[in-house]
């Protein structure tokens, strides 16, 4: 069965969001850990969680794939504002162990004028400052469109990450459709080309989680604008091929896409039926 979901808000609590998340079709999703622009954070309510827990059990829930605000940034120029994607990193992890077994994606950050270099070390020291070998959840970077001083723009970048990491087993990639796409990686004419070039430079096991995306700019803009599945330059046909993609089609796909929760559903709903069950 097709494990896809979409982004959820997260202002309920987990039961809440697992519920909509049923009601919607899926049998994933993705939510920010506190508020995406700002960094607030909601109390930790166990008996929530376990609530929660047992749903996803019910339910055969795929791994959730949980998503670190924007304002995170690891290599940020300012030391207070690494401080902070530090504290926020540690934090989220910590409140994760609660339910084991799911994903923790971030966008690696943006160098701000200090060069890639610069940003893929301050990113990696600050991973192993906070990656333990006893932490239940697997931290993604995820690859990124490109836009401004974006780290994670290529495959190279991520590779360059993953290298400087000790704790290898916690870390993984997800990969958004938009933003490779607009990074220049051409998954409509040659997928399978992409997932070569992926598998030589990072390795394919390390891919764990799909953010399923059409573009509203051409391959290679480096704007990261998300449209609607089918109404962008990537197009229904090539993302249904990335679903159904014998490398992909068994790992969890989240929709981030322009839309509100019944605009989900219908997402979710078209791409069940275009998903060749095997
Ligand atoms: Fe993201
Ligand atoms: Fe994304
Ligand atoms: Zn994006």
């Amino acid at each position: 069965m097709l494990k896809i979901g979409c982004h959820i808000s997260a202002s309920k609590g987990y039961y809440a969001m697992g519920k909509l998340a049923v009601e919607l079709g899926a049998n994933t999703f993705a939510y920010f850990t506190r508020n995406p622009r700002g960094g607030s954070v909601r109390p930790l309510d166990e008996a929530d969680i376990q609530k929660f827990v047992e749903l996803a059990q019910e339910q055969h829930f795929a791994p959730l794939v949980a998503h670190a605000p924007y304002t995170l940034n690891a290599c940020a120029a300012d030391p207070g504002l690494r401080e902070f994607a530090k504290n926020a990193m540690e934090e989220d992890l910590r409140r994760m162990d609660y339910m084991p077994g799911n994903y923790y994606n971030f966008h690696p950050g943006s160098h701000v004028k200090q060069g890639a270099d610069v940003g893929i070390e301050l990113i990696a020291e600050q991973l192993n400052q906070i990656l333990r070998p006893d932490q239940k959840t697997v931290v993604l970077l995820e690859t990124m469109a490109g836009k401004g001083s974006e780290v994670g723009r290529t495959f190279e970048e991520l590779r360059a990450i993953i290298d400087r990491v000790e704790q290898k087993e916690k870390l993984g990639v997800c990969l958004d459709t938009c933003h490779v796409w607009d990074g220049g990686y051409d998954i409509v004419n040659d997928l399978d080309g992409v997932l070569q070039e992926f598998d030589a430079v990072i390795g394919l096991d390390r891919l764990k989680a799909v953010h399923l995306n059409d573009s509203m700019n051409p391959l290679g803009a480096h704007k990261d604008r998300h449209a609607l599945i089918g109404e962008g330059q990537i197009g229904l046909d090539a993302l249904v091929r990335v679903i159904n993609h014998p490398l992909l089609r068994e790992l969890p796909f989240n929709l981030e896409t322009p839309t509100d929760d019944a605009g989900h559903a219908k997402e979710i709903e078209l791409l069940r039926g275009l998903y060749k069950e095997s």
